[in-house]
């Protein structure tokens, strides 16, 4: 490893808004202690900054004062250099600033002006030194001190060695007893460092050994003897055993001394398969829970810079998680919009995860039942390896799928018996009031979905027809029960709900559009015995909550599961027959490029939690456009047709997969300077590219988002389009370094997002 020597000039990325590095003198106190990668403190403005040295020997510019770093507190660098390379290229590619981008390789502690070193986390431990005393040695040691006594056979019988905190806790000894004993010199007391982990805590399951399918058996030899550096792209349908594949090829890399990441949407939502994984691998795996502390964060790092670990598993920002001879990157569900992180860098996870594994020839798998179209495309082009599980395995069967046309039944008369009457009607078709009764009679169990939370959607006026809107955002309030609030899901402003519309002074205000609040309640109504528990973002806030809730529907003690998308994903019950879609057109409609895509997506996962066991299983999807086609083809669970269908949509005008996206949006409190703003910025990009300094880019845009308002702020965008990658980097970089707006309005947000998943 290089060192600076005495005197040399070093780049600084410092973790602040601007799109530079800064020079740095290293003088001889600090010398052969600063490297790239390395941690130092440096003046900037009259502050005390953290940065990190991304680069040795920086050219000195004539006329320059240049200070010098003040500290430098690792021994070792903190990041190692392929990091700060991938860092690099993310400030390059997601046009961030270079300090920004290196803070997504440091935990939380490391970044501190202050506190250079975590101090690790200790307990005290008791340890019986020498020979036990016998019996009658025993009467004449403790004598009357019977629980000097008692506590130093309880600490016998734990084998010899346990923590104070144990004995004190759990076995109720105070803390003048330990003391006692130890001025006897009976035990030692050590003081031992721990990792703070809590998952050590929640029981590693072994897992039996499966044999793998035949399918299952090619995918991993693939995998096992690719060459390095190389994109598998895995659609394996639901149920396929996805997994077990992951599970042979992290075996195959921790078999030649390597180290592995395994990506996964949310760490909360998928509790099973991070089970399988330390059922498998144990130890060596260390779980990146977003619930994490920072101390425990920290722990789990160190642990995978040390090797003590080998294998990370965790939501996006796993895929920075500091190991060294990286072997391979698994991306499971690839396709989820989770791996784009939604501020500064707005990095994807998923492009992130090939530039490492590239860099290192590492191997890289994207899995999914439904691949992201831009995965599709570059597998069929041949930039990705097509791996293929077209079945469920053991014989399974992807489950039936049934439609009720909510549209008809609606119309009354003409449909399917007589038009609903009460709240439960209009919600739970007949179809799926029989299913669910017949599971509850056999004890199997169902799972519902619902994308939207709350209890009914927006509250409208009979009379006038106005809905309740939130006076920061555009759009409606959410009612929700316990308490009775009308919420907004973006800004979290609430209100009480008025007894008379704010229009028309209208008595009669009617709830619209039931949320899962409401069908919980009507669930409850209905199946007054049956076991019901509720996921959503209101009952999964704490730390386990999705895990207690997903024990007890393995328990058994839970008959209906019903909630939003966090129930679509990962969860491979046995016992779950049924899966019903309460209404499917939630989000199918929304003004966005990837609106079909994202519904497929949904139903097909949500479908794939049904009939994952020799019972099988049935869908039941309730639905106003049962002939859209990512309902036509979630139906019959055939992905090839959904793309040919949606991939026609995107050629005029063109989306992704045909050309790259960067989202320019514009904010300001004003209406007017948002507008403002994004019309001078959209006239500045129109010289740049009339100008040809940059080709191949078409500018569509500056248009009101179809948010238009998101906490207080009004939101304009400018969309840039192009089939070439560097010439958009050239022009956002153009862009983020030298446009200055006309009109100078206070509190003016520009946020670029390239690559973006959503546009709203
Ligand atoms: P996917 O991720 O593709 O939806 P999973 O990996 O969750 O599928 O596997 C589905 C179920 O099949 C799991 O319960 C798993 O234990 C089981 N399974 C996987 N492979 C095999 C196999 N070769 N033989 C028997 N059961 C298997
Ligand atoms: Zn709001």
């Amino acid at each position: 490893m290089t060192r600076a020597d005495p005197g040399t000039l070093i780049e600084v990325a410092l973790p602040l808004p601007l799109f530079q590095t800064f020079t740095y003198l290293v003088d001889d106190s600090l010398a052969n202690a600063v490297t790239v990668g390395s941690r130092v403190v440096v003046p900037f403005r009259q502050r005390r900054q953290i940065g990190v040295c991304v680069r040795l020997g920086a050219e000195r510019k004539p006329g320059t004062r240049i200070k010098k770093v003040l500290d430098a507190p690792d021994p070792e660098p903190v990041v190692a250099d392929d990091l700060v390379s991938l860092c690099n290229w993310i400030a390059e590619y997601y046009v961030a600033p270079p300090g920004v981008a290196l803070r997504l390789a440091l935990p939380v502690l490391l970044t501190g002006a202050d506190a250079p070193r975590p101090k690790p986390r200790t307990r005290r431990m008791l340890r019986i030194t020498g020979e036990p005393p016998s019996l009658i040695e025993r009467d004449a040691i403790f004598g009357r001190a019977k629980q000097q006594r008692a506590l130093f056979e309880a600490i016998e019988a734990l084998g010899g060695s346990t923590s104070a905190e144990h004995l004190r806790d759990q076995l109720g000894f105070t803390p003048a007893v330990i003391a006692g004993l130890e001025k006897r010199g009976l035990v030692t007391v050590e003081e031992e460092v721990v990792a703070r982990d809590p998952f050590l805590s929640r029981a590693i399951v072994p897992a039996p050994p499966l044999e793998p399918t035949s399918a299952q058996r090619s995918a991993i030899e693939a995998l096992s003897a690719a060459s390095g550096a190389e994109t598998f792209l895995l659609h394996g349908v639901t149920g396929s055993g996805k997994t077990l594949v992951y599970i042979e090829l992290l075996r195959a890399v921790l078999g030649r001394g390597k180290s592995a990441i395994v990506l996964v949407p949310e760490i909360a939502l998928t509790p099973q398969t991070v089970d399988r994984f330390r059922g498998a691998f144990g130890d060596a795996v260390a779980v990146l829970h977003s619930a994490l502390s920072d101390g425990e964060r920290y722990d789990a790092w160190l642990a995978l810079k040390r090797s003590e670990k080998r294998i990370a598993v965790g939501a996006r920002s796993a895929v920075f998680a500091p190991v060294s001879d990286l072997g391979a990157i698994i991306v499971d569900e690839e396709h989820e919009a989770s791996y784009k992180q939604g501020e500064a860098p707005r990095y994807h996870a998923r492009e992130v995860a090939i530039m490492r594994a590239h860099a290192a020839g590492a191997v890289v798998v994207l899995g999914s039942a439904t691949p992201s179209l831009e995965s599709w495309v570059n597998a069929e082009a041949g930039k990705y390896r097509l791996l293929r599980l077209p079945d469920r395995v053991a014989g399974g069967k992807l489950p039936q799928v049934e439609i009720v046309n909510l549209r008809r039944r609606f119309s009354g008369g003409n449909g399917t018996g007589p038009a609903p009457a009460t709240d439960y009607e209009r919600t739970i078709s007949p179809e799926l009031d029989e299913a669910l009764h017949a599971r509850l009679a056999l004890k199997q169990q169902s799972i519902l979905l619902l994308n939207r939370r709350g209890y009914a959607s927006f509250i409208q006026c009979d009379e006038c027809g106005y809905v309740a809107v939130c006076p920061n955002c555009s759009i409606t309030l959410t009612h929700h029960r316990t308490p009775e609030r009308l919420i907004c899901h973006y800004c979290l402003h609430q209100e009480d709900p008025a007894a008379n519309c704010a229009r028309c002074g209208g008595t009669t205000l009617r709830q619209r559009g039931v949320g899962t609040q409401r069908v919980e309640r009507l669930l409850g109504e209905r199946f007054p015995a049956a076991g019901i528990a509720r996921m959503d973002v209101d009952t999964t806030s704490g730390k386990w909550a999705h895990v207690d809730i997903l024990d007890r529907v393995a328990s058994g003690e839970v008959d209906i599961l019903l909630g939003t998308q966090m129930i679509a994903k990962g969860l491979d019950f046995a016992n779950v027959t049924l899966v019903g879609v309460v209404d499917a057109d939630v989000g199918i409609n929304l003004p966005d490029f990837r609106a079909s895509e994202r519904c497929f997506q949904l139903l097909s996962q949500v479908a794939g939690r049904a009939g994952r066991g020799p019972k099988g299983g049935s869908v039941i999807i309730q639905t106003r456009v049962p002939e859209h086609h990512a309902v036509v083809h979630a139906l019959t669970h055939d992905y090839a047709a959904f793309v040919a269908a949606e991939i026609e949509g995107r050629r005029e005008p063109a989306y992704p997969p045909f050309v790259r996206l960067a989202n320019i949006v514009f904010s300001a409190v004003e209406e007017s300077a948002a507008m403002e703003l994004a019309t001078s910025a959209a006239e500045w990009m129109s010289r740049l590219l009339v100008a040809g300094q940059v080709e191949g880019i078409t500018q569509v845009g500056p248009a009101p988002c179809p948010i238009e308002r998101i906490k207080n702020r009004w939101r304009w965008h400018l969309l840039l389009k192009s089939s070439q990658p560097g010439s958009l980097t050239r022009a956002l970089r153009f862009f983020a370094e030298r446009f200055e707006p006309a009109t100078a309005t206070a509190q003016r947000r520009i946020t670029i997002d390239r690559d973006p998943v959503s546009l709203l």
